[in-house]
């Protein structure tokens, strides 16, 4: 289901807190399609930072491993990245698709070490936005369908007070990778 608890203005606002904090950067600073890498000068442990802020205002367990990772993992060795560290061509087809229009700079051949400049405040707003939706319809513990924000940004529920459970990140990347293969989209 879509969740509409948890409307997507909360989730940029907190997404933009966590950046801003995460890197001590100035508030104002940070735009929608400004890249955590390029142009906010992040690096890769300040992900880790970033994320655990967003998992402990929401709730969630956001992706600890990227696409690419995942990619090698279900689809065997070399079919995300080629033997001399360049992005295979289905690799860039599904980062495209998942990225929209901040993967459009990607190309088959690139050297992976470029990859994680795509990711844009943009794209982890997405991300997060992502494991919200694989809220359940009813709560786990109760089966009562009566979620509601704490705070604006933890989904409890209203009957038995017990916090909602969400699919982890990892485990929802794996299933749109799967999604993907099955419907033909990219191979
Ligand atoms: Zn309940």
């Amino acid at each position: 289901m879509k969740q509409s608890i948890i409307p997507e203005e909360k989730v940029v606002e907190e997404v933009n807190k966590a950046i801003v904090e995460g890197l001590d950067i100035k508030e104002g600073s940070v735009a929608p399609d400004s890249s955590l890498i390029r142009d906010l000068g992040a690096e890769s442990l300040d992900f880790l930072d970033i994320n655990y802020r967003l998992e402990q205002t929401f709730g969630i367990k956001l992706a600890r491993h990227s696409i690419l990772e995942h990619m090698e993992e279900m689809f065997g060795e070399e079919s995300a990245i080629d033997e001399n560290g360049r992005l295979t061509e289905k690799a860039a087809a599904m980062l495209r698709r998942r990225f929209g229009d901040g993967g459009a700079s990607l190309e088959p051949g690139m050297d992976i070490d470029e990859v994680p400049a795509i990711v844009t405040v943009r794209s982890i707003v997405d991300g997060v936005l992502h494991v919200l939706d694989s809220l359940p319809d009813k709560c786990t513990s109760c089966g009562a369908s009566a979620w509601t924000p704490e705070d604006g940004s933890r989904i409890k529920c209203g009957s038995c007070g017990e916090y909602a459970v969400f699919t982890n990140g990892d485990d929802l990347v794996r299933e749109w990778l799967q999604e993907m293969q099955e419907e033909e989209k990219i191979f």
